[in-house]
């Protein structure tokens, strides 16, 4: 294990370090709601394995990459009312807090219509 990897708070709930309830889990994905949330839907979805962004998850893991979107459209369809944004922060100055890819899933459209 990289030192950034024992130090990555997502690698962390995917080991139970660090106790997060999931709403989704697949063979190589979890998902579970933002900390801080930014709309009345935000849910993450993460690869288990540690990549540092998108673009190195795709590099290096297609097809993880393609089941986080997989899990992140589900998750969408279960809990917004079908208008959702589906964001991926790369890079420091983009915003990017946690070092870990994930998929943020927002929505003020929530399934209920509240
Ligand atoms: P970024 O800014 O890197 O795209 O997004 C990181 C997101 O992770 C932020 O929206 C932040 O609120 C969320 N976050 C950071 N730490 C935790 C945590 O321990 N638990 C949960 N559920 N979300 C977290
Ligand atoms: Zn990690």
């Amino acid at each position: 294990m990289s030192m950034s990897e024992a130090s990555c708070i997502f690698c962390k709930i995917v080991s139970r370090e660090i106790t997060t309830e999931f709403i989704a889990e697949t063979t190589n994905t979890l998902a579970f709601w933002d900390i801080a949330p930014l709309a009345k839907v935000h849910l993450l979805v993460i690869p288990k394995q540690h990549h540092k962004d998108v673009a190195e998850l795709s590099e290096n893991a297609p097809q993880i990459l393609s089941e986080v979107l997989s899990t992140a459209t589900d998750l969408a369809r279960k809990y917004t009312a079908g208008s959702f944004k589906l964001q991926f922060n790369t890079g420091a100055e983009a915003g990017q807090t946690v070092f870990h890819a994930h998929a943020h899933i927002i929505s003020d459209s929530a399934k209920d219509g509240s």
